[in-house]
């Protein structure tokens, strides 16, 4: 059942524009070693390039840790031509899912979800630090330059996302440089808001 600030989470999803969100527990969120390992081996090119990607961001046993002290999450997609998704155009469609997630975290902390955390698709290196030599965190040389919209990587977690989306009944297609988008037309990016009233500890 959804409350009221879940309510207006939603609508506020809305608002940013999402294809669709969902409310859903989050002990429904799969998370496998597996999937994670796929950064590095066949390899993602952001592997080891910012601190949201492995073998920086949190390791998925930290994360299933993590997902058990958080009651609730939003889950949220933009619909997204296979087209774009296939092309340079897929880093403006991640750049906004990192946008939406950071903005729904933010919304969420002002409406009861003091410990809200959001994640997001895709690498924030190749997303917003592309022009740089290096990330800053990783480098040493301060903080995060971006610490307004870049969230941890979805995938780097080890996220199951098929199986996110037959929990949300989303129809989802594997998008792989072989896809025919006569075929597969469509297909979507997605991010997460971890939702719960006060920090992991917190009394
Ligand atoms: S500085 Fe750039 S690469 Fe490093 S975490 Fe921030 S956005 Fe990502």
């Amino acid at each position: 059942m959804v409350d009221n600030h879940e309510q207006q989470l939603l609508g506020r999803a809305t608002e940013l524009g999402v294809s669709d969100a969902r409310l859903i527990d989050a002990a429904r969120i799969r998370v496998e070693d597996d999937l994670a390992a796929i950064c590095k081996d066949p390899g993602c090119p952001g592997y080891g390039q910012g601190a949201n990607c492995p073998p920086h961001v949190m390791k998925p046993e930290a994360f299933r840790e993590l997902l058990r002290a958080y009651p609730r999450a939003l889950v949220f997609k933009f619909d997204v031509p296979t087209e774009v998704l296939l092309g340079d155009g897929r880093f403006e469609v991640s750049r906004i899912v990192h946008e939406t997630a950071a903005a729904l975290e933010r919304h969420a902390q002002t409406c009861g979800y003091a410990a809200a955390r959001g994640f997001a698709a895709g690498s924030c290196k190749r997303i917003f630090c592309s022009e740089e030599i290096d990330c800053r965190v990783l480098s040493g040389n301060g903080d995060c330059r971006h610490p307004e919209a870049a969230r941890p990587s979805i995938s780097g977690l080890g996220v199951n996302f098929f199986e996110l989306s037959r929990t949300v009944d989303w129809p989802i297609h594997k998008i792989t440089s072989e896809s025919n988008p006569e075929e597969v037309p469509m297909g979507l990016m997605a991010g997460i808001v971890l939702l719960a009233p006060a920090a992991p500890g917190t009394p």
